[in-house]
């Protein structure tokens, strides 16, 4: 049944002076904050732990600048974090879904009004554009107010039909303690809306923000606790995945990981939760969301004002550092020259400096290493393809130039693995149906997108091109929550849609409970 009062939250007008203002005015206000405080504690139960442990988190576009000093928690922090947890668990658990409703409800309100400092950390810790930065924060307002419209169902349990002299029915229950490992690209968004899931349905939350994002980490985690989510509820623990994320998968208490990034760090926690250590009480329920190497197709009559555009977005919005990011096109031979031709004139418009400046289009990418992984597979793709369009990059900053190359072979490790920067490949294809089965031959299936007017290549591509997210004649990245349920399936996923129907279930346990009456 489709939700009748939900609303994506509106993106601000920067038509108008008073809008456009305020974020410059947030970022300046910000900056002069930092020079002050820039300390985030761990927060456990009720208490902020200072370690003498610490780690920088630095903005990718200026390096120099600082936006904090990072507690770093260790297994001792975990194992208290997990005493807080199991302590709020039962009173937690106890309350009706509606209960626990309101409070998303008065987080999301609280969002919304800090929506401009908010968006103004995403531009300087991690980077974003302002439209990127001012979207994240809209979709971690939908998550909240879309996960609170979902779970309302569940204090009513599914009537499993009846027969004479029998009742049949389906109770939903917490699972139990969550673990929440979250990533940097969407730093806020992404990480509401796997912990609000988690605490809607009854279940506490360990936390572990990226820590190229975990300010953003704290202020969330503060936000949540302002609202009123009782402390042990909601605990921050930044560390590495070393650690941090491997004490959090390991451990026996946790019932569940709901996990977004790389593949490889999904495959490990999908690994260690098949194999429990002997005190386990249960197998753990890992929902990942991993990598994507997505294509675009062109048909021969594809309308390329329309795409032209939608393509530069999807490829190089945020530096391609999307999941959903396009990083291949497929296009038909048919109309191969005439689209190389206009798209080298498109790309070469897009303006390269930081991100805090929105003449730019392309900013840094996050740190020094994402830097020197993606000028390793600009050099793989000079061996491997024909260089179409680079540009400049500045010196300062974790830059790297925005490249194109053509005439790639579908099974090179350039139209093979994920990038996550702003590298894209053009492949050639000999007709419509070849398009599909490269698009498909990668091990991911995330998102992709068709630019066509024939209904017959449409319907075929609906029929089979094998993807979580197909999108039709628009762009591939930029999901909404309800409209465009998100997530993938081969090696990009396991478990059900972020922002869709299904979501909720995956952090709840079943009891069907029949009675002879
Ligand atoms: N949901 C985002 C989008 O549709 C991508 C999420 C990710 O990169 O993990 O663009």
């Amino acid at each position: 049944k489709r939700s009748t009062d939900f609303q994506n939250s509106p993106l601000p007008d920067f038509t108008k002076p008073q809008v456009r203002d305020q974020l410059p005015q947030a970022i300046a206000h910000l900056r002069a904050c930092l020079n002050s405080a820039p300390e985030t504690p761990l927060l456990i139960g009720s208490e902020q732990i200072r370690t003498s442990d610490t780690f920088d988190s630095l903005n990718p576009n200026a390096p120099n600048e600082r936006i904090a000093t990072v507690s770093i928690a260790q297994e001792e922090h975990i194992a208290k974090a997990i005493q807080a947890a199991k302590k709020a668990s039962g009173s937690w658990a106890k309350l009706s879904f509606a209960q626990r409703t309101d409070l998303l409800k008065s987080a999301a309100a609280k969002m919304s009004e800090r929506l401009w400092e908010l968006s103004a950390l995403q531009v300087l810790e991690t980077g974003k554009q302002w439209s990127e930065a001012l979207g994240d924060v809209a979709e971690a307002i939908d998550f909240l107010n879309y996960y609170a419209q979902q779970a309302l169902r569940f204090d009513t349990p599914s009537d499993c039909g009846k027969t004479l002299g029998e009742s049949n029915q389906l109770h939903y229950r917490p699972r139990g303690i969550a673990t929440v490992i979250a990533p940097w690209n969407f730093p806020l968004a992404i990480s509401c809306g796997m912990t609000a899931a988690a605490l809607v349905t009854g279940n506490p939350v360990l936390y572990k923000p990226s820590s190229q994002s975990a300010r953003i980490g704290y202020e969330f985690v503060r936000l949540m606790l302002e609202a009123g989510f009782p402390p042990g509820a909601l605990n921050y623990l930044p560390g590495s995945g070393q650690i941090v994320g491997n004490a959090l998968a390991n451990h026996p208490e946790i019932s569940t990981i709901a996990f977004t990034g790389s593949r490889a760090v999904g495959m490990r926690l999908i690994q260690s939760a098949a194999n429990p250590p002997p005190d386990a009480r249960e197998i753990k329920r890992v929902i990942c969301e991993m990598g994507g190497k997505n294509a675009i197709l062109i048909d021969s009559d594809a309308d390329l004002d329309e795409a032209i555009p939608a393509i530069l977005y999807s490829a190089f919005g945020y530096q391609g550092q999307k999941c959903s990011a396009c990083s291949r096109l497929i296009v038909l031979e048919s109309i191969y020259s005439h689209f190389v031709k206009r798209f080298k004139s498109a790309v070469a418009k897009i303006r390269v400096g930081p991100a805090e400046d929105p003449r730019n289009d392309l900013g840094a990418v996050i740190d020094a290493s994402a830097q020197r992984k993606i000028l390793e597979y600009i050099e793989i793709g000079k061996d491997e393809a024909s260089l179409l369009y680079q540009s400049e990059a500045p010196e300062y900053g974790y830059f790297v130039p925005l490249t194109v190359f053509e005439k790639a072979h579908p099974n090179h490790r350039l139209a093979q693995e994920e990038i996550f920067g702003p590298v894209l490949s053009i492949v050639k294809a000999p007709d419509f149906e070849t398009a599909i089965k490269y698009a498909n031959d990668t091990p991911y299936a995330l998102t992709g997108g068709l630019f066509s007017r024939s209904p017959q290549h449409i319907a075929l591509a609906r029929e089979k091109f094998d993807v979580g997210n197909l999108y039709i004649n628009r762009g591939i990245t930029g999901a909404m929550v309800e409209r465009h349920p998100f997530g993938g399936h081969k090696f990009s996923g396991l478990g059900t849609k972020a922002g869709g129907p299904d979501y909720l279930l995956q952090f709840l346990n079943t009891k069907s409970i029949s009675e002879n009456t």
